[in-house]
């Protein structure tokens, strides 16, 4: 049924990079020869997922949507996928984003823009744009995705979608090709609150592979989807509906917030002061560690090489300037300025000092309240093109979901109504490992 869906709606919306249809039905005959035998089933059974391309798949192409990795098949699994597999989904195929996770609407793939499936002239958002817009479409019934600045929750929103960004450390990381390695979580996509509780169980956890991931005990996250948000306190930052918030995009978190009001919860309107310098310390730290990250992209260990190159020095130059796109140059040469010497205390560091700042905020507020509670974006999905020249415009876009990242806690995004035809997301932040906490009023308010 997956790949029937696909071959309908995927020339419209090219969510897909790569289709591994000869393995999946391979993977389903085996779930159905076992099922015949045994009478316990994994959790995602035969579910089809697909997976944002910047996650590793033994044996399947993993391009992170980038010219330089057009070839390049891993001989390993992410940890992510060993979950996914003990859970018994089958994997449809990789899905499209910007390469290398650098961008918000798609538009930034080496490859293809994927469209948004509620209408085909907007972008999905981004950068896991394909992971949005193959649930949108359904075309699977869940995906993975990545989110470093908001790359989940953006486009869940833009596409009317669930999507968490787990707390940092929640999710192993391991086979995630890293981009900002403090920022980067990878988090399910999906229809449904209760169908992202149930594929967050199975990805989350401690990794021995990466030392990052926290050795916290996995809750029960279906066991909070109780109903109940009596006596929930929500903190409301007012600069999540200040300046720049569209109209529209704030009378449907306000009706929503009556929604939870209306269940017992109650909300006050707080100050989150250090946000407004989110995005300008977001793109000098996440651009600091991908200058560092994205240099082993070298022509030598993965991917693509330029031939005929008659020393080393050449080579990996030529490799690097056909290889990589235009915003992923910006960023490595960004990253690397802000990194020199002379220039590390007046910009790295600097902004690593405004990133404490803006966790302090998150801390103090969630030390009262249970909840934060605004617009994952601040407007709906905009034209394709309409901002593809104008890279601070895009970047401005960002301002509601990165000092989420920069703060490590975590976040969903879930649909709350439509703007002129198009989705608008709810954004439900809570304290570090409380991700039941936020599906609990996720759940309640869906
Ligand atoms: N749009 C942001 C960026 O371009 C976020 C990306 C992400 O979360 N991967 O950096």
């Amino acid at each position: 049924a997956s790949f029937k869906r696909i071959k309908e709606v995927d020339d419209k919306v090219q969510a897909f990079l790569t289709l591994d249809e000869e393995n999946a039905r391979k993977q389903a005959e085996k779930l159905d020869e076992a099922l015949a035998n045994e009478d316990t089933r994994g959790l995602l059974f035969g579910l089809p997922a697909g997976i944002k391309d910047n996650i590793i798949t033994n044996g399947l192409r993993t391009t992170c949507a980038s010219q330089l990795l057009s070839n390049f098949e891993p001989v390993h699994n992410a940890t992510v996928m060993d979950g996914l597999q003990k859970a018994e989904s089958v994997t449809i195929g990789k899905l499209n984003m910007d390469e290398f996770a650098m961008g918000s609407s798609n538009e930034n793939s080496g490859f293809q823009t994927t469209r948004n499936p509620w209408n085909t002239e907007y972008v999905p958002g981004g950068s896991s744009g394909g992971a949005a817009a193959s649930v949108a479409a359904g075309e699977v019934s869940f995906s993975l995705g990545s989110d470093t600045g908001g790359s989940i929750r953006q486009p869940a929103s833009y596409c009317g979608v669930v999507g968490l960004k787990p707390t940092y450390g929640r999710v192993s990381r391991y086979g995630l090709v890293a981009f900002a390695s403090s920022l980067d979580q990878i988090g399910p996509l999906t229809q449904t609150v209760e169908d992202n509780a149930l594929v967050l169980g199975q990805i989350a956890g401690h990794s021995k592979s990466d030392s990052t991931s926290a050795d916290v005990s996995v809750s029960d996250y279906l066991s909070s989807l109780t109903g109940d948000v009596k006596g929930m306190k929500i903190a409301v930052p007012k600069e999540y509906l200040g300046e720049g918030v569209n109209e529209d995009v704030k009378k449907r978190v306000l009706e929503a917030l009556k929604v939870l009001e209306e269940q017992g919860a109650s909300w006050e309107e707080v100050s989150l002061p250090h946000s407004q310098y989110a995005v300008a310390a977001y793109y000098l730290l996440a651009s600091s560690e991908a200058s560092a990250n994205l240099a082993r992209f070298d022509g030598v260990r993965y991917g693509v090489r330029v031939e005929n190159e008659d020393n080393l020095i050449d080579m990996y130059k030529h490799t690097r300037s056909q290889g990589f796109g235009d915003e992923v140059k910006r960023r490595i040469m960004l990253g690397t300025f802000a990194l020199s010497s002379g220039y590390y205390d007046a910009y790295y560091k600097k902004a690593q000092k405004v990133r404490t700042l803006i966790k302090q905020d998150f801390d103090n507020i969630l030390k009262d309240y249970d909840v934060i509670i605004g617009p994952t974006a601040p407007t709906t999905a905009f034209k394709i093109g309409e901002k593809v020249d104008d890279p601070l415009t895009m970047y401005a876009n960002d301002i509601l979901t990165i000092p989420v990242n920069l703060a490590g806690v975590p976040a969903i995004s879930v649909p709350c109504g439509f703007s002129n035809g198009l989705p608008v997301g709810l954004q439900i932040i809570s304290r570090p490992f409380e991700e039941g906490t936020v599906y609990r009023a996720a759940h309640a308010y869906e």
